[in-house]
Formats: structure tokens, sequence, C-alpha cells
């Protein structure tokens, strides 16, 4: 059935937050095409989860070159996507795209920042999605083995020729982060935004670099604040045939006894507080008033409704705050830090 968006779309309960020193505001929820969007996925279920992301004031859509499986395909669908559904909407819509992992053969298009790679990359992104721009290019990932200002230049002139309105980099160590935003201001283009992870069970970005994007005034883009699904209560009895853990290997695996002892009495709280445990650990890193987006996954219209039910109640106590704190802690390594090894 054709697609009209819902004319009340703004006047729900989306909040959207500045992003940075920018003139953009990005939705407090975005949706990440990462999963349940690839060739392998059911396009109907696809569609109707970004068709209902929009219809609830979600403007920010999140790809990348890889995406998938196989890679390339999430940009193919939602190229399908808009051009059947969205098209019109393009001018209300940030679409995203990044470029830095593995995607084709060969040493241009393995894990690489060169201008080769980004270049190629954004223009493959570009005719896979049916646009003639994005709204924010990503460098994907440190490249320790090309230098910074060959990134960063690249980066520069994709500005300069409009195919992306504004750049993001994503899993940059502060201090690397630092580096981008004065080579970028070298070149006039600001660093609008920063994509890290970000979650109760992932914590890194509060040593440094939320300070640093603050002092720089560049937005962030907070992802995978479920843990990629285990912050919720699908794990608390067993692994569900369904869930992104049986398919794959998540980042916390394997799923221990004693995650999953912390996994519930984070659910305790949450259900103390009124909410589930996926709408309490999007408000969590909402609390921050420096992460301007929590980047959600979806796989159905259910997951997506409850998870944006979590701006309904978006305060914690002190007592809340006190007692999340003690079982979400910081047991993860960021991918900047295993990259710069390689
Ligand atoms: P996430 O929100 O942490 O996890 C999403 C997954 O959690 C869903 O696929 C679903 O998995 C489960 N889920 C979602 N809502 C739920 C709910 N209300 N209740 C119970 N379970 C729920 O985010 P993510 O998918 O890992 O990542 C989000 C986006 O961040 C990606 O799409 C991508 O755009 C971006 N990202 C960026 C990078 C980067 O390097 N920059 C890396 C990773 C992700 P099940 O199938 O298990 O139900």
């Amino acid at each position: 059935m054709k697609y009209s968006a819902a004319s009340d779309r703004y006047k729900n309960n989306m909040i959207y937050r500045r992003c940075g020193k920018s003139g953009i505001d990005l939705p407090a929820i975005s949706l990440g095409l990462w999963h349940n969007f690839g060739g392998v996925d059911s396009y109907e279920t696809g569609r109707a989860v970004l068709r209902r992301a929009f219809d609830r004031g979600i403007t920010h859509f999140d790809l990348a070159n890889n995406y998938g499986p196989p890679r390339g395909s999430a940009e193919e669908t939602f190229g399908r996507m808009m051009a059947g559904d969205f098209a019109p909407y393009r001018d209300e819509m940030i679409i995203t795209t990044k470029a830095g992992w593995s995607m084709w053969e060969g040493p241009y298009g393995s894990i690489t920042g060169s201008r080769k790679h980004l270049i190629a990359s954004l223009d493959q992104s570009l005719a896979r999605m049916g646009l003639d721009y994005v709204d924010i290019f990503y460098s994907h990932r440190v490249d320790p083995r090309t230098p910074l200002e060959e990134t960063v230049r690249a980066l520069a002139d994709i500005h300069r020729q409009g195919k992306a309105l504004y750049i993001g980099i994503s899993s940059y160590s502060p201090a690397l982060t630092c580096e981008v935003a004065s080579l970028l201001e070298s070149e006039r283009v600001a660093l609008l935004v920063h994509q890290p992870n970000y979650s109760m069970f992932n914590r890194w970005v509060e040593n440094g670099l939320l300070a640093t994007l603050e002092r720089l005034q560049t937005g962030c883009v907070a992802f995978s604040p479920l843990a990629q699904g285990l912050l919720s209560s699908k794990y608390l009895n067993g692994i569900p045939v369904e869930a992104r853990a049986s398919r794959e290997k998540i980042s916390r695996n394997p799923i221990s006894p004693e995650l999953i002892d912390r996994v519930r009495a984070l659910n305790d709280i949450a259900t103390r507080r009124g909410q589930t445990l996926a709408q309490m650990a999007i408000a969590w890193v909402l609390r921050d008033p420096r992460v301007t987006s929590a980047l959600i996954g979806a796989r159905n219209v259910e997951q997506l409704d409850d998870s944006l039910c979590a701006l309904d109640l978006l305060n914690f106590s002190q007592e809340d705050l006190r007692d999340i704190d003690r079982y979400a802690t910081d047991a993860e390594t960021d991918f900047w830090e295993s990259s710069t090894s390689l």
C-alpha cells in the first residue's frame, strides 16, 4: 500500500536535540540499519519499521557501506524504501553513511582510511541508496596505517563537493578526535558529530571523550545503547532463537551467568521505575546532555515502539543512578583501542 507519512509525526513526544555547535537538531532516538535491513532480512518487516520510525518523529537514519549482509545490501534496501516511500520526505531526513571497515576485494576495499577508499565508497553508497548526497558522512574507524591528514583531506573534499553536508567520525580516541577537528578546521569544515559505542555496559566515552566533544562543541550520537539487545529482558532465561546472540557473536559474548545477574538487577531497577530495561537503557544514555541522540536498532515494530517509550521517562533520581552504577560497569574495550594495534 502506498505510504503517506503520519500527519502528527512532529506532534508526538519525540524530542530534538541540537547537534554540537551547528544548525542541526537530531531526534533523541535515531534508527540504525546495521542489522535487520540486509538482503537476507524481510523487506516488509524492515519497511514497516522504517515507516513507523518516521511516523513517530525519527528523522535520522544511520547506515554504512558494509551494513547487510551481504555488505552493501542495507543501503540497497534503504534506497528501495526511499524510492518507494520516502522520496517526498527527503528534506525531512538526516541520512548518514560511513566508510572505513572492509568493504570490497583488494587493497583499496579493505580496512583503510585512504582517500581512494573514502571517495570511491561514498560514490558506491550514493548509487546504492539512489541519493545525490548524504547528510553526514563518517570515517567509520581509525586507520593507524593511513596518515590522518589524508583521511581528513578526503573528508573535507567530499564536503566541498556537496556529496555530504556534514562530516563525522566514529570510535576515534579523544586525542585523535581533537586532531581531526583541528585538521578539519584548517579546511574550514566543522566536525559535526562523533559516533561512539555507549551503553550501561560500555562506558569508555566517560573517560575523556564526552568532555572532549563538549569542548569542541561536537555532537555525540551514542550507538548500541542496548548493548546489542543485551540490555533488555530477553536473555534472562536463556538465549531465544530469534535473538541476535543466537545468530552471531555479540560484543559481550559469551553471555555469562555473572553478566545475566547484572542484567537481572538492572531489569529490577527498570521495573521499579515503571519502564522496561530497554527503555531505561536508552533513557540512561540520554541523561547526559552531551549525548545528542541514542542510536538504536530494532528487529520489528514492537521493539521500536517499546524503545521509543523511553522518552516517557527520562529523569533519574540520585538513588536510581547510584543503584544502576553498581551493575553498569565498564568492562569493554572499544574499537579504537584495539584498532590502533593493527
Ligand atoms: P542496540 O539498540 O543496542 O541493539 C538493537 C537490538 O536490540 C535489536 O536488533 C534487537 O535485537 C534488540 N532490541 C531492540 N529494541 C528492543 C527492545 N525494545 N526490547 C528488546 N530487545 C530490543 O543497537 P545496535 O543494533 O547494536 O546498533 C544500532 C545502530 O548503531 C546500528 O544500526 C548502526 O547504525 C550503529 N552502529 C554503529 C557502529 C559504528 O561503528 N559506528 C557500530 C555498531 C552500530 P534482537 O534481534 O536480539 O531482538
